[in-house]
């Protein structure tokens, strides 16, 4: 193991530190990008470890910046590394990392948002979903504002086996803010238990692997990091649709305090609310008066079914959207509002 070890670490020539080269070409962070960097190797390496074992498998690494924890992916022999970037100042860094890593890297510029990586993997790597997950991992620290909806995003692609997931069950390491961390994990009766908690764990077996404190990047951020890492389920515990999980779930959370019910009731239209919002409730023998955050991902799964068979006798319903109907009728009210007082004046 030791010999291990040191080919681990021998992977790379030596190069000058991330500190030295952000100095050596100018490279400041963009707060307005949200850049903050992570310059110190043993917790790069930490987070590439958190993904599990990526020797000889193919990684793609997202948002890699001046690059720390591409070097670390690099250290652990992977037998390719593609990394996408949407920040062209790292480009030259990031050739160099490439001219060092015997051509197993490439450096695509590109915003990671709408890329698609249906291609980008040998073919050789696919897998049936049903089979462990291929030898294909994605591992990034992005902005904050860029990995929560990436997330989202992201686990729509795995139930529609799209995108990265069309070679399997292709497993994600990334970093959020700790809150949003905490709440992708959070169980059944937490304060933190929210949307997200049963939108990832609805599609994904999700390990909050540790907490990085703020103070490790440059510059220091206001909150510190989680690390968390994302395996699709063979199953989805709810398997139905993407967005008729997600509009269910959603709305039920639109009302976090109150009794549960009073969420679902905003999937229909107010004449046919109550009347309809019970017989949900009824059809998926759920209690009414739990709270949203005292539901589990089996209640969930049981609402969105009677959902689906309320829906299926009138399809108008499934295009209701509360918000929408509210926004218009605000809309409405504003032009009322503005016609009265032209009225008035
Ligand atoms: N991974 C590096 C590290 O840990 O030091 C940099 C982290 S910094 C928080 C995020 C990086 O993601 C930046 O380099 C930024 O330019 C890049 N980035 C931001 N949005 C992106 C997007 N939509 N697509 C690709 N890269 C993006």
């Amino acid at each position: 193991s030791v010999a291990r070890s040191v080919q681990e670490t021998m992977r790379l020539p030596p190069l000058p530190t991330i500190k030295d080269i952000l100095r050596l070409y100018r490279l400041r962070a963009l707060r307005q990008l949200s850049q903050n960097f992570l310059l110190d190797q043993r917790l790069t390496d930490k987070i590439v470890k958190a993904a599990g074992n990526i020797r000889n498998s193919e990684v793609c690494e997202v948002g890699p910046g001046p690059g720390g924890i591409t070097r670390s992916i690099l250290n652990r022999g992977p037998s390719q590394l593609i990394v996408i970037e949407k920040d062209r100042r790292f480009k030259p860094v990031l050739d160099l990392l490439e001219e060092s890593s015997n051509q197993c890297m490439k450096v695509i510029l590109g915003d990671v948002m709408n890329f698609d990586m249906s291609k980008i993997f040998s073919e050789n790597k696919r897998q049936e979903w049903e089979d462990c997950p291929p030898h294909i991992h994605i591992i990034g620290n992005l902005p904050f504002s860029v990995s929560t909806p990436l997330i989202i995003r992201w686990l729509q692609a795995m139930s529609e086996r799209k995108n990265a997931w069309s070679y399997g069950r292709t497993r994600l390491t990334l970093t959020f803010q700790k809150e949003v961390g905490e709440r992708m994990v959070a169980d059944i009766m937490s304060a933190q238990r929210c949307r997200l908690s049963v939108m990832c764990q609805n599609w994904c077996t999700v390990e909050h692997k540790f907490i990085i404190p703020g103070r490790a990047f440059i510059p220091k951020p206001e909150v510190d990091v989680s690390v968390v890492r994302f395996t699709p389920l063979v199953q989805p515990q709810i398997p139905l649709p993407f967005k008729l999980v997600e509009k269910v779930v959603r709305n039920i959370f639109g009302f976090r305090q109150k009794y549960s019910i009073r969420g679902a009731e905003t999937l229909f239209p107010v004449p046919v609310r109550k009347q309809l919002g019970k017989e949900m409730y009824s059809l998926a023998d759920v209690n009414p008066l739990t709270r949203p955050f005292q539901l589990t991902i089996e209640e969930f799964g049981r609402l969105c079914q009677a959902y689906c068979s309320i829906c299926d006798r009138d399809p108008r319903l499934y295009k209701y959207n509360h918000r929408a109907a509210t926004e218009e009728r605000e809309h409405f009210d504003n032009l009322y509002d503005e016609e009265q007082d032209l009225i008035e004046d």
